[in-house]
């Protein structure tokens, strides 16, 4: 579904991706794996064209996404969750909702995807009215996965999903990405420092380090593999 062809990035003149490339199939959970400053949020803000490469090809299904701005992602099957959730803290729950349902074709289904998503996050039900900005992490992480869902994604891009949660909290956001995945067909690219959990429900994962990517093979392999737990995953 996503194929990135040997990206290069920089911020300034500084190169922070070097001939990065990857590929997320169809109905996958890919999991981008690496250590602070690693460029794993560099990597997924490339692909929604937060930011502009300077070499290579990114394509969604086969059609290249150059020059398309941000915006427009959406409407071609790409929802983000960024790293820190980044709700509007003064709107409340819903409005937050609505503000991932803004494409014309997703706002005109938006009621069905709020059942849904209601459905899936009793929590969020509880909280529609609540501000944003009052709930607790892990809630906050649960609004910022409803948002994107909102706008009805083909591919789901998640920044950190596990930053600052609780470890129950983490297990419970990782199996609502693994059932999204199992249930209804979300191919799924997600960033994470905490590879454990990352790879238990990701079929497949690359690693990278410092702008590179050093090691990519099945989620099992590497979470077997003493050398690459040792080296890699700091596991
Ligand atoms: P983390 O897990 O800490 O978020 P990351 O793997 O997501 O790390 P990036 O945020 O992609 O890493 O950063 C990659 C490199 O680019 C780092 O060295 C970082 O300092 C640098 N960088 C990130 N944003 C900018 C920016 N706006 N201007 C200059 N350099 C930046």
């Amino acid at each position: 579904m996503l194929q990135v062809d040997s990206i290069n990035v920089y911020y300034g003149d500084v190169q922070v991706l070097y001939n990065v490339s990857l590929q997320v199939g169809c109905q996958e959970i890919v999991a981008l794996l690496g250590s602070n400053g690693a460029g794993k949020t560099t990597t997924l803000k490339t692909i929604t064209g937060l930011l502009k490469k300077q070499t290579g090809n990114i394509s969604l299904q086969g059609k290249t996404l150059e020059k398309m701005p941000a915006y427009q992602m959406v409407s071609h099957g790409i929802a983000m969750v960024p790293e820190g959730r980044k709700l509007f803290p003064n709107m409340t729950v819903r409005e937050n909702l609505m503000i991932g349902a803004f494409h014309p074709e997703a706002f005109a289904r938006a009621k069905e995807s709020m059942a849904w998503i209601l459905d899936m996050f009793p929590r969020v039900n509880e909280r529609l009215n609540q501000l944003a900005g009052t709930l607790s992490g892990g809630e906050q992480q649960m609004v910022a996965i409803s948002r994107a869902l909102m706008s009805r994604p083909r591919l789901l891009l998640l920044d950190e999903p596990s930053l600052g949660l609780a470890p129950n909290l983490v297990e419970q956001i990782f199996d609502t990405i693994q059932e999204l995945n199992i249930k209804q067909g979300l191919t799924v690219l997600v960033v994470e420092q905490n590879a454990q959990m990352a790879l238990q429900i990701a079929h497949r994962a690359y690693v990278l380090e410092n702008g590179e990517i050093v090691l990519s093979d099945n989620a099992d392999q590497l979470l077997n593999s003493e050398k690459v737990r040792e080296a890699y995953l700091g596991l």
